[in-house]
């Protein structure tokens, strides 16, 4: 076997992995479903459990040799429920997507009709979309915000279910920058007799953190993924009830997976572990406090928000009124280090490659240490640059800008010492 390092052995990889380990340094990582997860995290999850074949459950396995992977799937489940006080965890789909597939497959028919939420109000592709599997394999219809408050329309929520009694209710947004209320989605779900998934992939953190509340005993299924902000690895998650527990587990081995990622499923274990520490919501709390701050100094600026703010980790800037597309946006931050994404707002007239919003979160900023202050500073950085975005020179400042911050707030600083 070979034994040279990367280095040696593969120079344009390890070259590609060190210019991205420096991107992410010395950029301001403000995309809402990204974080730097932690080093305990990013140590387990490369490590040699990749080379093992684990599949089946812990003491049920279809290969021998699986016993120290047992003792980390099982580590991984038994804080997943902890962590979330539930009574079923599968800690197998490699990312939220296979989570949310998983559970379609063990509990509905193809054709079946799903309802989630608008992709263009903030919903996800797996909620349905027609060119996703979701939209494919099952039939769907949506449901939205409403066009003056921008928040979920209950009602109307209440009044396509009664209509067309979904099998399926899907909670859970990618833009949505409000509380869901997974209360009156349950209540919703079972006057109609169908099932509710919700789907907290981006709030995972801040349920865990007791900061929004939590889906468990309203849904019947709670997929989410890892690495949003709940800071561990990239890979998926699900939760439930013990009793759809064997369909679940079918769902996800045989239904749509062979071998689990090992290796990850270690690294879940470390971020549920993390997630169970104090320090946890302290971190939690901070990045609402962040958000909150990064919106009210964008709106003294004049950035019109979608829905008006935020009670989460992120924001929806409307740019209809400041003329520039979600695009243009986009990539003038990107020139100056400030990495966002363009994203639709609700009832977006331009597509999807264009848009008129952004997308803005602060998850990772917060794990870098940044607080108040820094989004009051960020928050004019990024509107010097929409204002100027001709300006060379407004560029090259707020450029250095950026710089001297990344600066002020090291993130992976233990490579540093290690080279
Ligand atoms: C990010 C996200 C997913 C998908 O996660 P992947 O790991 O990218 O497949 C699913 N649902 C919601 C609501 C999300 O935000």
């Amino acid at each position: 076997m070979e034994e040279k390092g990367l280095q040696r052995l593969d120079p344009e990889i390890h070259r590609a992995i060190q210019a991205e380990t420096d991107r992410e340094r010395q950029t301001l990582v403000m995309i809402a479903s990204e974080n730097y997860a932690g080093r305990a995290v990013i140590e387990a999850q490369a490590n040699l459990m990749t080379n093992k074949y684990a599949e089946g459950y812990p003491g049920a396995r279809y290969y021998g040799g699986c016993e120290f992977v047992d003792e980390v799937e099982r580590l991984a489940v038994d804080r997943a429920m902890r962590l979330f006080g539930a009574k079923y965890a599968n800690v197998q789909p490699h990312s939220g997507s296979q989570a949310n597939m998983a559970v379609y497959l063990a509990f509905l028919k193809p054709g079946d009709l799903i309802m989630g939420m608008d992709l263009s109000h903030g919903g996800h592709l797996t909620h349905g979309s027609p060119v996703s599997f979701s939209g494919m394999i099952f039939r769907s219809i949506s449901y939205g915000l409403d066009p003056k408050s921008q928040r979920i329309d209950y009602d109307r929520l209440r009044d396509l279910a009664r209509k067309h009694k979904p099998k399926m209710i899907i909670a859970g947004a990618s833009a949505y920058p409000r509380i869901i209320d997974f209360r009156r989605f349950g209540e919703i779900t079972r006057e109609n007799g169908a099932y509710l998934m919700a789907d907290i992939a981006h709030i995972a953190g801040l349920v865990a953190a007791g900061l929004h509340p939590s889906p468990i005993g309203e849904a019947d299924f709670i997929t989410s993924t890892t690495h949003k902000t709940l800071r561990g690895p990239r890979g998926g998650l699900i939760l439930s009830r013990k009793k759809y527990g064997r369909e679940l587990d079918k769902g996800v081995f045989p239904g749509i997976q062979g071998g689990p990622l090992m290796h990850i499923i270690a690294a879940k274990a470390v971020a549920f572990g993390e997630a169970l520490r104090p320090e946890f919501s302290d971190y939690q709390k901070q990045v609402l406090s962040n958000a909150q701050a990064l919106a009210d100094e964008l709106i003294s600026f004049g950035f019109d928000l979608v829905s008006g703010g935020t009670d989460n980790h992120l924001i929806l800037i409307d740019l209809k009124r400041k003329r520039i597309t979600g695009k243009d946006a986009e990539s003038s931050l990107g020139k100056v280090g400030i990495i966002v994404n363009k994203n639709a707002i609700p009832f977006d007239k331009k597509g999807p490659r264009i848009t008129s919003g952004l997308r803005l979160g602060t998850p990772a900023l917060t794990t870098r240490g940044m607080k108040e202050r820094e989004m009051r500073i960020i928050a004019g950085l990024i509107n010097d640059v929409l204002e100027n975005r001709n300006s060379d020179k407004v560029l090259r400042n707020t450029r250095k800008s950026v710089s001297d911050l990344c600066r002020g707030f090291p993130i992976y600083q233990y490579l540093d010492e290690e080279s």
